[in-house]
């Protein structure tokens, strides 16, 4: 049985807790490999090596920084089918949507090597007398990153490559579901140049992320995941002093307007839904469908639905592979069911697929979902698309504030003068005007609002940069004596 270690000091180090987590491969169900679980002293020792290598690596100029940035990404692009497998071997996806996510977290590669540029600091010169005044951004020291199952290689990519960047050193708590991304990132970083103990990976489940949570030499703390983890992680990290960003889940609804384009908005509709078998934050799993065109869009959708070839992510004909366990896949299928208990009407129902040994689920549709179903008021987190219908603009933007999540959203419409209410009016961290899956290019940041992003910072972009520095401001006066005098009165500018 293949045996996954943790990374630390730029090489593998194996656990010694005595404690490992199984890691399957969805698509058969078997399982393939086994992960180490990190006790509390071994988060202590990888700690203690990033900390040890912080000293040199925020001393080491930004070019030089910025040139390991630069091969890393030139390594990552040679390596991408390599790593696009290792992703659909342990998490399911199929390689089409794998080569997605990691072309999205080279994006934050590629902009992490331009990350110099916002460094720069302030400048005032005279602002009293002979006495200038300038501010500098200073890396945290030690930051950890704690992340999901759904993105192995690209929510890493949004937090380390900036850290790093900024001068940090850092250790990644990958999900103990997929790790191997993670191992084969550190070693491109090790190729790359990246000195010793500068990223660093221990795996492990809720002791290690306690460990880190308390930890008095980690500065600040990125999570992504669920999110009742993502407010314990930030209620425990900030109590504890911690800078703390912390991306929880999401119910992302699709409004769609009369005057929308309604096979565009159904092709939509589709591809955000079941994409990754809807395991994404950004999923659309709501539909908003205003009365006058709602049965239409919904025959739009359902005839599209069986064209959707469900099948191992390794087989090139693939569209979407299977659910991450099958711990997951039952639950998934459960909500579909309780919709129907609840007055839903199933009007596709992929549950039938459940039982095989693969997590594989087809998609399913639910129409007439309205709020206080568990299926709307929980995150499925599946290949699930609900259908409310809505009387209007004003009934659907209601639905969407009235929601606990504000990750993501979109409007489907040819009304540019209600899209532009829409995104004035909607209490969501990212919207789409047509554009169903609206994450965030690299030069801006990603996070929702609510209950999908605890902390003031959103992730990667220009605020993952302020997220992994504080700035210092020195006040300088070089001897001057015409200027010298003593004067026990409060410090003027005069
Ligand atoms: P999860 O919350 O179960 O796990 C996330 C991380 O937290 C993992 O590293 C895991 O080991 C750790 N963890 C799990 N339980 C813990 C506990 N009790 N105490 C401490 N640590 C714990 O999430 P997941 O199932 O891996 O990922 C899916 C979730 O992530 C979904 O809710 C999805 O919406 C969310 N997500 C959000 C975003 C975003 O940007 N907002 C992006 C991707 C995924």
């Amino acid at each position: 049985m293949q045996r996954i270690s943790h990374w630390v000091g730029n090489r593998v180090v194996p656990g010694t807790s005595g404690r490992t987590g199984k890691v399957f491969n969805p698509a058969t169900g078997e399982q393939q490999a086994e992960v180490d679980l990190a006790s509390t002293a071994e988060v202590d020792a990888v700690v203690a090596s990033a900390k040890a290598a912080f000293v040199q690596w925020r001393a080491t100029n930004m070019s030089r920084r910025a040139e390991v940035m630069f091969r890393m990404r030139e390594l990552l692009d040679a390596n991408r089918k390599e790593l696009a497998s290792i992703l659909t071997l342990e998490h399911g996806k199929v390689t089409s949507d794998a080569l997605g996510e990691i072309a999205r977290g080279v994006e934050n590669v590629e902009f992490a090597c331009g990350v110099p540029a916002l460094l720069k600091g302030g400048y005032s010169e005279q602002a009293s007398s002979g006495v200038d005044v300038y501010s500098i951004r200073q890396p945290l020291g030690v930051v950890a990153g704690i992340t999901p199952f759904n993105f192995p290689a690209m929510v890493p990519m949004w937090m380390f490559a900036n850290a790093i960047m900024c001068g940090n050193a850092f250790v990644l708590k990958p999900s103990e579901k997929d790790p191997s991304a993670s191992m084969f990132i550190a070693d491109l970083l090790r190729q790359a140049g990246l000195p010793d103990g500068v990223f660093n990976v221990v795996h492990g489940d809720k002791e290690a992320v306690d460990r880190i949570l308390v930890h008095p030499d980690v500065s600040a703390v990125s999570f992504v995941g669920s999110t009742p983890i993502a407010k314990y992680v930030y209620e425990t990290g900030t109590r504890n002093g911690k800078r703390v960003q912390a991306l929880g889940g999401a119910k992302n609804h699709m409004l769609v307007l009369p005057d929308a384009d309604l096979d565009m908005a159904a092709d939509a509709a589709v591809s955000a839904a079941y994409g990754s078998a809807g395991e994404r934050c950004m999923a659309v799993s709501v539909v908003l469908a205003v009365e006058s065109v709602a049965d239409r869009l919904v025959g739009k959708i359902a005839e599209r639905i069986p064209n959707i070839k469900v099948g191992p992510g390794s087989d090139p004909s693939s569209e979407m592979g299977p659910l991450i366990s099958r711990e997951h896949r039952d639950k998934v299928a459960g909500y579909v069911t309780g919709a129907a208990a609840e007055g839903a009407k199933v009007v596709v129902d992929g549950t039938p697929r459940a039982a095989g040994e693969g997590y594989f689920l087809d998609p399913s549709l639910i129409d007439g979902v309205k709020p206080g179903m568990r299926c709307y008021d929980d995150e499925i987190f599946g290949p699930v698309l609900s259908v409310m219908r809505v009387s209007g603009y004003e009934e659907g933007l209601r639905t969407i504030n009235d929601n606990q999540f504000g990750n993501g959203t979109a409007i489907f419409t040819r009304d540019g003068g209600v899209a532009r209410q829409f995104q004035f009016d909607v209490n969501v961290g990212m919207v789409g005007v047509n554009v169903p899956i609206p994450v965030p290019v690299s030069y801006y940041s990603f996070g929702g609002w609510k209950a999908s992003l605890f902390g003031d910072q959103h992730m990667y972009g220009p605020e993952g940069v302020t997220f992994y520095t504080r700035t210092k401001v020195v006040t300088s006066r070089w001897p001057d004596p015409r200027t010298s005098s003593v004067d026990l009165g409060f410090p003027q500018n005069r």
